[in-house]
């Protein structure tokens, strides 16, 4: 049920309105009594939001079983409990990480003066949220955002309703309306809230809309967090065991149907080891999801219409009777022949011997789709060539770098390394960038608190999780309070100057 465009101008600043009134962290100032500011309010709405989870287990598993076809199971490892987490770290952590940071050695003329940074609420933000994970990436930023003492408009993505509808019913049970608000909606929605002035504007989804996002905050001059996507890689290094490493990639490339932003987007690996891993990958798809994936209660489903069109049509140049595997390589698990559009099950699909041109490696694939590109057992000359150290270099690094850095110009915001020489991982991680890199798994290194996770470049801007969430909704505001004990060594800054020199 889309919240009507012409109530959002009144809602947002009624927010604001309200968070302006209440009382700091420290419970003191003008205020109404305590609200989002207040430390005790942030963990008592924290609180609220884990019960809500808790009340409502099933049902959010319910709705996101109907609009993903997920499974309880994987809606608790991959959503619910990912959002506890974060909010117990929050929880445990915050009276700490909003005590005001004391800085000291700041010079000789500041020796007898208190200099501190304090850790300042923004204000209002907005929250725009993805469909692939709707739960976790409509609350995830919202814990940040009360965690930092702001107030927050969430708008959830119109593309999971169930789930979108689920929050706008519970989160005004739980959380206080006066500072949190659930918008619902698709693009006029969405559209009529940006034209509104936040305070930070947190979106997760695709890069166009990312540019849409960042255009509107610039009329404001809003700072933006941009949680976008991108052509993930996998490298392959021949000194791992294979069968573990199909294990890890089929795990994350397949996980909701290949719909998350970090899977594993293709596969780089010396030639001699693509045929036993597409063996391996086989029989590990085999032991996840049965000998027919399509009666899997965790196998997901495309999540659009559009969605199943856009990636069955990517698929479709390799059944064409004239298709050409040689440049472009061809499909060896899964493909288009069991594919259901009534249900918009894709099989899990592997696609081998695909060269860099190739259509598949255009986009980020956000589906069940792994290409695998084989790269030479020895590294040619041209990829050498590409890096000053590049001659003595281990030959599937080099090779892996030079194609992200001329072919493929990606800065994605996942790295996957399968590697047991440390030394050529090191020299890898030296040569390529990413929002984030796991060596030898895929995806975990977003579940960690401690980590930030978030891109860089084309896949986005600024990181969250944990502390890195909380410092990227607070602002660090820098309090230096002077002692008038030294007053006497100020003398030397005020005018006339020209005078003094002489003098000296
Ligand atoms: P989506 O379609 O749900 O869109 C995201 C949000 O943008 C929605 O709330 C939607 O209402 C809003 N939106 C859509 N069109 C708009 C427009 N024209 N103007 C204003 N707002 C608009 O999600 P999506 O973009 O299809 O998500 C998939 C992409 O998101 C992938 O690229 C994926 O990698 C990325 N993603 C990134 C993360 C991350 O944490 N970095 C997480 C999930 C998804």
């Amino acid at each position: 049920i889309p919240t009507p465009v012409d109530s959002l101008p009144g809602l947002v600043s009624e927010v604001r309105a309200n968070w302006l009134r209440t009382a700091g962290a420290s419970g003191t100032g003008v205020s109404d009594g305590p609200g989002a500011r207040s430390l005790a309010f942030r963990k008592q709405q924290l609180r609220q939001l884990a019960l809500l989870t808790k009340d409502h287990e099933l049902r959010i598993a319910g709705a996101l079983a109907r609009d993903l076809h997920k499974g309880l199971h994987q809606a608790r490892i991959t959503e619910i409990n990912i959002l506890h987490t974060e909010i117990a770290d929050a929880l445990s952590n915050l009276d700490s990480w909003v005590g005001d940071t004391k800085v000291s050695g700041l010079g000789l003329q500041f020796m007898s003066d208190a200099a501190a940074i304090r850790h300042d609420p923004l204000g209002v933000v907005l929250v725009i949220g993805a469909w692939n994970y709707p739960f976790l990436l409509a609350l995830a930023p919202l814990v940040a955002a009360i965690a930092a003492g702001n107030a927050a408009v969430i708008k959830p993505s119109e593309m999971a309703p169930t789930v979108a509808q689920l929050l706008a019913e519970l989160i005004p049970q739980y959380l206080d309306p006066r500072y949190y608000r659930v918008v619902n909606g698709a693009v006029p929605e969405t559209t009529a809230l940006l034209k509104e002035q936040f305070d930070h504007i947190f979106y997760t989804g695709n890069g166009a809309v990312g540019q849409i996002v960042m255009t509107a905050a610039a009329k404001h001059l809003t700072p933006v967090t941009l949680e976008l996507g991108g052509k993930s890689p996998t490298i392959v290094h021949d000194s791992v065991d294979i069968n573990e490493t199909a294990k890890l990639i089929t795990f994350g490339k397949y996980l909701n149907a290949g719909q998350t932003c970090v899977a594993p987007d293709y596969v780089l690996c010396p030639r001699k080891l693509q045929e036993p891993l597409v063996a391996a990958i086989q029989e590990t798809i085999a032991k996840f999801y049965g000998a027919d994936p399509q009666q899997s209660p965790d196998y997901g489903r495309i999540v659009t219409d559009r969605h199943f069109e856009r990636l069955s049509s990517l698929l479709r140049p390799f059944d064409a009777p004239d298709h050409d595997a040689k440049i472009h390589g061809h499909v060896v698990i899964g493909g288009l022949k069991t594919a259901d559009r009534a249900t918009r099950y894709i099989p899990p699909t592997v696609v081998a011997d695909v060269t860099l041109d190739s259509v598949l490696m255009r986009d980020e694939l956000f589906g069940p789709i792994l290409p695998i590109v084989p790269i030479d057992d020895n590294a040619p000359e041209w990829a050498r060539a590409c890096f000053s150290d590049g001659a003595r270099a281990d030959s599937t690094m080099v090779q892996a770098a030079a194609i992200l850095r001329t072919k493929l110009r990606e800065s994605p915001l996942a790295l996957y390394v399968f590697s047991r020489n440390s030394s050529a991982t090191q020299w890898l991680l030296d040569h390529t960038r990413s929002g984030g890199v796991c060596v030898n798994d895929v995806i975990m290194h977003m579940v960690p608190c401690g980590l930030p996770f978030g891109g860089v470049g084309g896949s986005g801007m600024g990181a969250y999780h944990g502390k890195f969430g909380f410092d990227r909704l607070s602002h660090q505001r820098a309090v230096l309070a002077r002692s008038p004990r030294l007053a006497f060594v100020q003398q030397i800054r005020y005018p006339p100057w020209h005078d003094r020199i002489l003098k000296i």
